[in-house]
């Protein structure tokens, strides 16, 4: 247990987080990146192949690419420790951060990246499929499916944009929705369901997944009448939400209703002084590992401008 004055403590270790510790590392503020204990790299950890992330031609593996941002900010002097932030005090000018193995870090500035975490169907084999048939992304994995018969699940905006996105690439959509209409906004859903590509299987959830290697196929189950049927598909696309891994800091900078962290955009400010934050924990919208490194970069640079202007 000790406690150490810093510079600048990273909270994250995804792509926005890896970001922000290349361009503060090689700004001088040797950063401090609370990676996480158990899941340091963030989300493309859990994946297989990245096809557009730029500077790859043939592609790649998402936790290679993880590597590969941390490897880059330590050649720069980032220190980046398997540890969670657990305990905040963000006020004036000096912020605390606490960790989960006891350290206690003093710092001028604070980059929050901590993401947000993909709601899960939560049914058997769900962990064992992703990134073989199950996905979250359709922008990320939908090109995989070419030609292929795909399911959705969700009724929100967010399912009717992957149900239509996926159109450009599957010979069949199923949405699937537990409940008899959409809570989509009607524009969007009268979309999907104009779509000559796309069947709805109303009143219907999820029950399994069937499929050794692969998902071959998902086990339906009507809401009302109990009823099961087994329907093919290679990929199940999950979209009912995300939630924001904005626990730590609620409170104390100022979010949205759904808890994501709000800056004054285009910068990475929060409203509180020599905080800032990037990456999936600000954005509804794009949620890629480009557009995050990109704000990682922003809030460096913001934290880089805020330290000099205090000295
Ligand atoms: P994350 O990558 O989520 O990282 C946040 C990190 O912060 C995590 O490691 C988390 O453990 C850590 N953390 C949280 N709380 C704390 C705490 N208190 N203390 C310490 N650490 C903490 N995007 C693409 O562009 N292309 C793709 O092909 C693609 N495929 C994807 C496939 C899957 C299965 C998933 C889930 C996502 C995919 N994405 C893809 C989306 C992309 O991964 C995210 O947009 C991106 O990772 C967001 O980066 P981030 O740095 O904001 O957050």
């Amino acid at each position: 247990m000790s406690i150490q004055k810093v510079e600048l403590v990273i909270i994250g270790s995804g792509p926005a987080g890896y970001t922000a510790a290349v361009y503060a590392a090689r700004a001088g503020l040797a950063p401090v990146v609370l990676a996480g204990s158990v899941t340091a790299g963030g989300a493309l950890m859990t994946t297989t192949e990245v096809e557009n992330f730029p500077g790859f031609v043939d592609g790649v593996q998402g936790p290679e690419l993880m590597e590969s941002m941390r490897a880059q900010a330590e050649r720069f002097g980032a220190r980046i420790l398997l540890d969670d932030a657990i305990l905040v005090d963000l006020d004036g000018p000096v912020k605390t951060v606490e960790t989960g193995s006891g350290e206690t870090f003093l710092a001028r500035a604070v980059i929050l990246t901590m993401g947000s975490a993909y709601r899960k169907l939560g049914i058997a084999d769900e962990e064992r499929l992703t990134g073989r048939g199950v996905s979250w992304c359709a922008t990320c994995d939908g090109f995989f499916f070419r030609e292929q018969e795909i399911v959705v699940v969700g009724g929100g905006d967010s399912a009717m944009e992957e149900a239509l996105f996926l159109t450009r690439f599957a010979s069949k959509v199923t949405v699937v929705h537990r409940r008899g209409e959409f809570r989509a906004s009607k524009i969007m859903a009268q979309r999907v369901l104009d779509h000559p590509k796309i069947e709805i299987a109303w009143n219907s959830e999820v029950a399994g997944l069937i499929g050794a290697e692969k998902v071959e196929a998902v086990e339906l189950r009507d809401t009302v009448t109990g009823a099961e049927r087994k329907l093919p598909a290679t990929g199940v696309f999950v979209a009912i939400g995300h939630d924001p891994r904005s626990e730590i800091v609620a409170g104390l900078v100022d979010t949205d209703a759904d808890g994501y962290v709000l800056v004054e955009h285009p910068s990475t400010r929060t409203n509180v002084s020599g905080v800032f934050a990037a990456g999936d924990l600000v954005d509804h919208t794009y949620r890629q590992a480009i557009t995050a490194a990109g704000t990682g970069c922003a809030a460096a640079q913001d934290a880089q401008h805020y330290l000099a202007a205090l000295d």
